[in-house]
């Protein structure tokens, strides 16, 4: 191994935990690392959607890093662009940008029992003592197996790849899915001038969050006193958990609150028969909430059109609902998700016995505390399986998830110990903990939702966000094989 009192890390992925993971190894001391990043611009999740309407639906300054405030937020729920220029400033701010290789898509990394041989998709190869995975949740976009899909004559994209060069302005444009995504984006289309047609496989339920401009007079304040926006933090953070977090964990009256605003958002729908098609069969929060003040005024207009016959097939001209009936259309947009459980792959691991991450997960993604692997030694990374995922600020987990990942490092640093990775002992005790209270939880209470793993377990947190910061406070040396 190299210089322990210095072990090289290499980060995977310049989005908002790859760079905290930067900022924070800076801060402790540590100055041997770098930062890859497949793309050729910082920002992972935003900067790679950019379709109508992006935005937020957690409170922007509790989706900002603690130690770099935000007085700048033009709204409580903030845009797309405007958390990418954040993410710019903190570069910029953090010099990090020399720091980050670009255009380097990671594809193999090979473990000789000392050390990582990372391999780039250009052919090159790196040597790492620390290989930490920043890659994001939801960036593998989930394209569906319509039969005909490539036969349409029109443009054709997925929400995560908007073409910003197709016009939409007097055309006929079909939108697929009405997730957190297409409700945005039909939000938003629904003002232009512009025929859409919002095709529905399942209801879901939308709760009415508010958003609003912040004031001149609110943005002076906390960029005089920076405290105010820590306190902001807290409070949402404080919010956020023990409403919409708390909600989803067991039955209580934060799952009853937020299951009447929805109905009582629903019922704002003034035409019985849409207020029907609109209407879940599931538990409200069973499927990750849609949080929009918008898209029921939307979906009311005009312009607009719900249909909720399910898809057929696609031809060159358009939609064929199973009515037998062609939706005939310019333009087809695909809000239809992600592969919420492909987590930093394609990029396939292998250890010093051969063994491969694939083979390790064939039976669905497991980890020790969200953020390591049995078997693979000094491999971190962030928003793994079960972390709290949908109802959190994803930037407060990754702080959570950083801390303990840096823990690890330092021990490693300090200590007599040269690799260290979890024993498989100690993962199945920390899984057991989680499946043990997934009962409770929303999730298991008949929907479909991209919280679900193959392997029957809802990957996502169970537990409040305390006792995952509790879980996480400081690594336990007996959970883990070290080598010296
Ligand atoms: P999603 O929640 O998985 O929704 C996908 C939609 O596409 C669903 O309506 C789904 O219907 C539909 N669909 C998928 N395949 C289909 C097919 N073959 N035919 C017809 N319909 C199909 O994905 P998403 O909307 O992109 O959101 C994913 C997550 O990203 C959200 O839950 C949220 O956590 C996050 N997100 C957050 C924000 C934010 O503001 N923070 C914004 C956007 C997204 P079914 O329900 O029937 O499967």
């Amino acid at each position: 191994m190299s210089d322990t009192r210095d072990p090289r890390v290499l980060i995977v992925g310049a989005g908002m935990s790859g760079m905290l993971m930067a900022i924070k190894l800076r801060e402790s001391g540590k100055q041997n690392f770098q930062i890859v990043d497949k793309a050729s611009e910082i920002g992972g999740t935003w900067r790679e959607n950019t379709y109508p309407g992006i935005g937020c639906d957690v409170a922007a300054h509790y989706y900002t890093y603690q130690g770099v405030p935000n007085p700048e937020w033009s709204t409580r729920l903030p845009q797309g662009a405007e958390i990418q220029q954040y993410l710019l400033g903190v570069v910029e701010k953090h010099d990090l940008r020399r720091r980050i290789a670009f255009n380097k898509e990671v594809v193999q990394a090979d473990h000789d029992g000392q050390r990582w041989t990372v391999r780039f998709k250009d052919g090159e190869v790196e040597v790492a003592d620390f290989v930490v995975a920043c890659c994001g949740l939801l960036h593998h976009p989930r394209y569906p197996d319509i039969p005909g899909l490539k036969d349409f004559d029109g443009a054709v994209f997925h929400s995560a790849r908007w073409d910003h060069s197709v016009p939409l302005e007097g055309k006929r444009v079909s939108l697929i899915g009405t997730g957190s995504t297409g409700a945005q984006i039909s939000s938003k289309l629904s003002e232009r001038k512009l025929d859409l047609k919002v095709f529905q496989r399942t209801p879901q339920w939308v709760f009415p969050l508010p958003d609003r401009r912040y004031t001149q007079v609110e943005k002076s304040l906390l960029r005089v006193f920076p405290w105010i926006a820590r306190v902001v933090h807290h409070v949402y953070r404080v919010a956020f958990e023990n409403l919409f977090a708390a909600a989803v964990i067991k039955p209580c009256w934060q799952r009853r609150l937020m299951g009447w605003l929805c109905r009582w958002n629903l019922s704002t729908v003034k035409d019985p028969e849409l207020r029907r098609k609109l209407t879940p069969d599931y538990q409200p929060l069973c499927k990750r909430l849609v949080m929009s003040m918008e898209f029921y005024p939307a979906i009311q207009r005009p312009n607009v059109q719900l249909i909720t016959e399910g898809i057929d097939h696609i031809v060159a001209r358009g939609v064929v609902t199973k009515d037998g009936v062609l939706h005939e259309v310019d333009v087809l947009a695909l809000a239809t998700g992600f592969d919420a459980h492909a987590y930093f792959r394609p990029l396939e691991l292998r250890n010093a016995q051969g063994r491969t991450l694939s083979e390790v997960w064939e039976q669905g993604p497991y980890a020790l505390r969200t953020v390591a692997v049995p078997g693979f030694p000094n491999f971190f990374f962030t928003l793994g399986p079960q972390s709290p995922i949908g109802n959190f600020s994803a930037i407060s987990i990754s702080e959570t998830q950083i801390h303990y990942i840096l823990r690890c490092i330092e021990m490693v640093r300090s200590g007599p110990c040269q690799t260290l990775s979890p024993t498989p002992a100690a993962t199945e005790k920390f899984n057991a903990f989680v499946r043990a209270a997934m009962p409770d939880t929303i999730w298991v209470t008949g929907c479909t939702n991209w919280y679900m793993s193959k392997n029957g377990v809802p990957s996502a947190w169970p537990y409040s966000g305390a006792r995952f910061r509790r879980e996480l406070r400081e690594p336990d040396l007996s959970e883990f094989d070290v080598a010296a």
